[in-house]
């Protein structure tokens, strides 16, 4: 269904009437989307902005900037300066080192603040200082990335208060940079991944993230590292199987994996079977016509699964709706809800390891649904197998890290597919405006945080929730 007011604001004319006139009408800003594959430099030549910090982590962050290609103007005191180093140097991209009056209202594409040495709640007036005159020089679709400690593993009461800070700080900046197409995310990095903040931070200052907005993320070294992997084609040599492949966030999944190299299996129902036999000649993978709630699903699925000596990603994509109030819901439709989003998941992923088919390093993502977080009129069954998804992901990270297989939940929002098609048009109109960025996401939003997830270099990121929802004003 399209969004008719979005279509209205991507011309410019119209936006300037609306304005002009005074109109009532919200004119979401049209996201900037990445196009193609991932390559070795992402932000290449983008300004980005970063406070450096006087801790261990700002020389990684300044790092991760500079290796991804951006053009890295660094502010802090003299100290957090020297504490640089060389880097960028080896690749031609020192960063510029100066403060902020020098700066003044400057524009930037990227916001980076390492709030890595808060330690008192004073230190929480420098994310006024920085981002009080350079907010108005952040590009539209401009991204914010603000880096700090766990407040749980904070020394003292006003460590734990300023690092706790950042997150009311970030969720309420993501809804004031939101109408002009850009996105505030925190990297919460535990002390010892250090050398993980890479993946995380590429992906969350890039267009890749361009839906993702408000949102927490934790980087751990729970999960043993990732073999060093190019970051062009990253996923060459690896297979991977992405269930409910044919429409929606499967398919744009499935696309999204085999252009960073994967041989895909695309899962999807047997009266499914030509779209996927279709996508999968497409993308050079393999078909898989299975009904997962068929008894021969996991023996099919173990059985591909050999075929190709293993797997290295599985995407749980697959779900279903069958929306009733709970007075109202048949036992078959709550059944069958449960069974699809919650009971296979959990079958198809221990008999994957069990079997030892999940390779060294796999990666398993799982489809859950802000649903499962805020919960919906209609939708006890659905919500109840999303939140279940999140205690399944929360439970087997630990056990999966020794072998340095994570797994993680993506929460979409509101993302415009069939599923949310079949909603009435009233309920979907409010439905689609209620995020920081007043549109909903396109499938190939959830795709990029599958795929991001799906990467060595998200090694760091394990046991975690992240939600791919624009900063849907529901749920925490
Ligand atoms: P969709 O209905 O467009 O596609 C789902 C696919 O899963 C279909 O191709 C379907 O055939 C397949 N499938 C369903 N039951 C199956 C079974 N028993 N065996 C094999 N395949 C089966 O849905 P979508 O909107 O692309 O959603 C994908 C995932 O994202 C789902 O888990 C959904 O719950 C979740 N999600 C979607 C939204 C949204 O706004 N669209 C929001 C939150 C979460």
């Amino acid at each position: 269904m399209a969004d008719f007011l979005l279509e209205l604001s991507k011309n410019p004319q119209a936006r300037k009437l609306v304005q002009t006139l005074g109109l009532p009408l919200p004119m979401p800003e049209p996201l900037q989307r990445p196009r193609g594959p991932r390559g070795d430099r992402p932000l290449a030549d983008r300004a980005v902005t970063l406070r450096t910090a006087e801790s261990t982590l700002t020389p990684h962050v300044a790092d991760a900037l500079a290796r991804a290609g951006a053009s890295v103007t660094a502010v802090g005191t003299a100290a957090a300066l020297d504490g640089l180093g060389d880097v960028g140097e080896a690749f031609g991209r020192r960063p510029i080192r100066t403060d902020l009056e020098a700066l003044g209202g400057s524009k930037a594409r990227v916001l980076v603040f390492d709030a890595s040495d808060f330690a008192a709640i004073d230190d929480l007036d420098r994310l006024w200082e920085f981002f009080n005159p350079l907010l108005g020089g952040l590009a539209r679709c401009g991204r914010i990335v603000v880096v700090g400690r766990p407040a749980d593993q904070a020394p003292t009461a006003a460590a734990a208060a300023a690092r706790n800070a950042l997150d009311g700080f970030v969720r309420s900046l993501a809804k004031e940079v939101g109408k002009r197409g850009a996105g505030a995310n925190l990297l919460i990095v535990e002390d010892g991944a250090e050398d993980r903040v890479a993946g995380p931070l590429r992906f969350l200052a890039s267009e890749r993230a361009a839906y993702v907005s408000g949102q927490p993320l934790r980087v751990s070294a729970r999960a043993k590292a990732a073999p060093a992997a190019p970051e062009t084609r990253p996923l060459d040599g690896k297979t991977a199987v992405v269930t409910g492949a044919a429409r929606g966030i499967g398919r744009a999944t499935a696309r999204a994996l085999a252009d960073e190299g994967a041989h895909v299996i695309c899962l999807d129902r047997p009266e499914d079977a030509s779209a996927v036999a279709q996508l999968a000649r497409e993308l050079r993978g393999s078909p898989l016509a299975v009904d997962l709630l068929a008894p021969d699903a996991i023996d099919a699925i173990t059985a591909a699964a050999r075929e190709r000596g293993g797997i290295d990603v599985i995407v749980h994509n697959a779900g279903i709706t069958r929306d009733k109030t709970l007075l109202r819901m048949k036992r078959e439709a709550w059944d069958l809800c449960l069974d699809v989003n919650l009971t296979a998941v959990a079958a198809i992923t221990a008999a994957l390891s069990d079997a030892k088919l999940l390779r060294a390093n796999a990666r398993v993502v799982c489809l859950s649904s802000i649903g499962g977080i805020a919960g919906n009129m209609g939708q006890t069954n659905y919500a109840a197998a999303k939140a279940g998804i999140i205690g399944l992901v929360r439970s087997l990270a630990p056990q999966l890290a020794k072998r340095g297989v994570t797994i993680n939940a993506v929460a979409p929002g509101f993302i415009e597919t069939r599923m949310t098609a079949a909603m009435p048009a009233g309920v979907r109109e409010v439905a689609r405006r209620l995020n920081n960025l007043g549109q909903g996401g396109l499938p190939v939003d959830v795709a990029e945080a599958v795929a991001f997830l799906a990467l060595p270099s998200s090694d760091g990121v394990t046991g975690q929730v992240l939600r791919v929802c624009g900063g849907a004003l529901v749920g925490a």
